[in-house]
């Protein structure tokens, strides 16, 4: 039987051939694709050559393409369309993957082939130099200039923590999906007919009557900012921040505090003081110290904003004849009444104007007048029946890459939104161009109308999206979106300005049924509205970035979740009727992968850049030719080549400042 896993992809694009491949191909081809990189990664480490770059580096950069493409199909399908066997599998091979890599990256011939590259660099060219210093850094970052018996444990602490990571996962799924709201008509009054509508198309899913509310974020939302009865909100704002620690099977809080016990043991064996110190010091931010004076500086004038905002609710629930003190499930809700009375400004004034295929199609046309390039639909083999491809070209034709939006949402389908790829864009031995995917969680409705947040979410994921597609670059190992974590939200944050310029909105905002292009009078309230409600919006995520710091930053001895929590609050004045974003147990960035782990500052750390930059396109026109072609050659064909705060400088002229986002954000 072949297995098409491993087969040379004759389809449109070299796509995956996502019909042919069923979840059975995937362990043996893990397996072939494991030893085949093995045998590359040997062929290096043997040579009687003396270590070169090529030899060496490039050699490195040239191997694991099979587990690269294998890996590419395996993980899109576990976060988007996953299943028991796909989950069983993933359990399986996690730990595996990461040990398969943490052995190449603490191999010591290897490391000493790469050492004597890094020691003898000069004459390279630019991109090299960075790729060798990079690679490097990896390998003492995986523990490779350790002792044998250290560097073990660290490779060991690796394997434990992908298995905990992934554990971790699939435990909120696992509660996500247990946890069911299934309301009658007498318990949804306040909602909307759309909101409604969105509860009964969920409960007919799953072959029920009346109206199934669940604990994912498109869901809840809407559901706390509508519902009248405060003890429906109460049980299920509940629900949603006891995810993962309820008790059950799904509990995180033992996984919790592996994964942090683990991290911290690696970062005292490579002689950090904290989780936190060991991996900023591979990010802009380099240190916590600097990341603790940006949230602070950020902090003051976010909470002082946040108590008007409370006194306000409480005023309103007061005007509204309550008789209770503003609690965190009532948030939304009142502050849906005020927004309304201030701004006549409520969702279902606006949603109609916001189409999900009119705003992708405005996403693309703000990338056409900036960049230049124009995506077309493509008939390619897809891994679901909701994505659809596109082929983006410059303005004189020529391909630059293949793009997949995955917007609606499924049971299969983890939550939130991100961006993704089945190729990079590299030119090593030839051009290869990029396979980029978005993949959001919007209603699966017709007409599928979205909200500001979701709008934004969509410009936002393309921004990732014309990162990867619009690289430019050598080596795959620098390609697109490879840069250091508090520098890969640019892109995407920035792109998130456009979608409520006027001008721009006045091009896609139409309403869906009559075409009407969003009214002046509208335009002006939403812009209005836009700094309505940010000291919540600020604070609820800054508390989320404060407590990853605390769970990375110098642990105390006997702590426990709540200590943890319950100090990290008290330590910023967080005032009781906000919760942070997430709490431990339910806070995926920090905990499903390592990539966030005290790093979920790094969107604000790039909000500072973004809101900076966009200030650069205000001077000159937010169409302007000459800024647009500069931000395209040095921030997104530049991927991980250069040191990003260079990139930005030679972007901007000078450094980034923090006040454009303090004044977006009516701080
Ligand atoms: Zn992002």
């Amino acid at each position: 039987m072949t297995n098409p896993l491993l087969q040379t992809w004759h389809t449109p694009h070299g796509m995956p051939p996502f019909d042919d491949i069923k979840t059975e191909h995937f362990l043996p081809a893990f397996e072939q694709a494991f030893a085949a990189h093995r045998v590359e990664i040997t062929l290096i480490t043997t040579s009687d050559i003396e270590p070169n770059f090529n030899n060496t580096v490039a050699a490195m950069e040239r191997s694991g393409r099979l587990l690269e493409q294998i890996s590419a199909v395996f993980f899109s399908l576990t976060s988007t369309d996953t299943n028991d066997t796909l989950q069983a599998i993933e359990t399986e091979i996690m730990p595996r993957y990461s040990a398969h890599f943490s052995a190449i990256y603490t191999e010591q011939a290897l490391y000493q082939r790469v050492n004597a590259v890094y020691s003898d660099r000069s004459g390279l060219d630019d991109d090299q130099m960075k790729l060798v210093e990079d690679l490097y850094r990896g390998f003492v970052r995986s523990g490779a200039a350790l002792g044998d018996e250290q560097r073990h444990r660290v490779q060991s602490i690796d394997e434990q923590l992908a298995s905990l990571n992934t554990a971790f996962s699939q435990n909120i799924l696992g509660d996500t999906n247990d946890f069911e709201l299934l309301l009658s008509e007498g318990e949804v009054a306040g909602l909307p007919d759309m909101v409604k509508q969105a509860g009964a198309d969920a409960a007919a899913a799953k072959s029920q009557s009346g109206y199934l509310f669940t604990i994912s974020r498109s869901s809840i939302t809407p559901f706390l900012q509508f519902a009248e009865r405060r003890d429906l909100r109460e049980k299920i704002y509940n629900a949603y921040t006891h995810c993962g620690n309820n008790n059950n099977e799904n509990n995180n809080a033992e996984v919790l505090t592996s994964i942090t016990d683990l991290r911290l043991e690696r970062a005292t064996i490579m002689g950090y003081a904290s989780h936190a110190h060991f991996l900023l010091d591979e990010r802009m931010a380099q240190h916590p110290d600097r990341v603790t004076e940006l949230l602070d500086e950020i902090w003051q004038p976010a909470i002082a904003r946040a108590k008007q905002e409370a006194d306000d609710l409480q005023q309103c629930i007061r005007d509204d004849g309550g008789n209770f003190t503003l609690a965190p499930w009532d948030w939304w809700y009142y502050t849906e009444k005020i927004c309304k009375v201030r701004f006549d400004l409520d969702e279902e004034t606006i949603k109609p104007y916001f189409k999900l295929e009119q705003v992708r199609d405005g996403a693309f046309n703000v990338a056409e007048e900036l960049y230049g390039i124009r995506f077309t639909v493509t008939d390619t083999p897809v891994y679901h029946p909701d994505v659809t491809a596109y082929e983006v070209a410059e303005r004189d034709g020529t391909l630059i890459g293949v793009f997949l939006t995955d917007y609606h949402m499924r049971a299969s389908k983890r939550g939130g939104a991100w961006m993704t790829g089945f190729r990079e864009q590299s030119n090593m031995d030839e051009a290869i161009y990029p396979i980029v995917v978005n993949c959001c969680n919007f209603p699966k409705s017709d007409p599928c109308l979205l909200g500001m947040d979701e709008v934004r979410t969509l410009f936002h994921e393309f921004g990732h999206a014309l990162h990867g597609l619009l690289s430019r670059v050598r080596y795959p190992g620098q390609s697109g979106t490879s840069v250091k974590q508090d520098f890969v939200e640019l892109p995407s944050q920035i792109m998130e300005h456009w979608a409520i310029e006027p001008e721009v909105l006045r091009r896609y905002a139409r309403h869906y049924e009559t075409g009407e292009i969003i009214p002046d009078a509208l335009i002006e309230k939403l812009l209005a509205a836009d700094t309505f409600n940010q000291g919540f919006a600020t604070t609820e995520y800054l508390a989320a970035c404060y407590l990853d710091m605390a769970w990375h930053g110098v642990l105390e001895e006997d702590r426990t979740i709540e200590s943890i929590e319950t100090t990290a609050m008290n330590d910023i004045g967080l005032i009781h009727a906000i919760g942070p974003r997430y709490n431990s147990t339910n806070f995926q960035h920090i905990f499903a992968s390592s990539s966030y782990s005290a790093g979920y500052y790094a969107y604000i750390w790039a909000e500072v850049l973004d809101a900076d930059g966009f200030e650069a396109f205000k001077e000159a026109g937010i169409f302007d030719q000459q800024t647009a072609a500069s931000f395209r050659t040095n921030i997104l064909e530049k991927g991980g080549t250069e040191d990003p705060m260079d990139l930005y400088r030679r972007f901007r002229g000078r450094d980034p400042e923090v006040s454009p986002l303090l004044k977006n954000r009516g701080l």
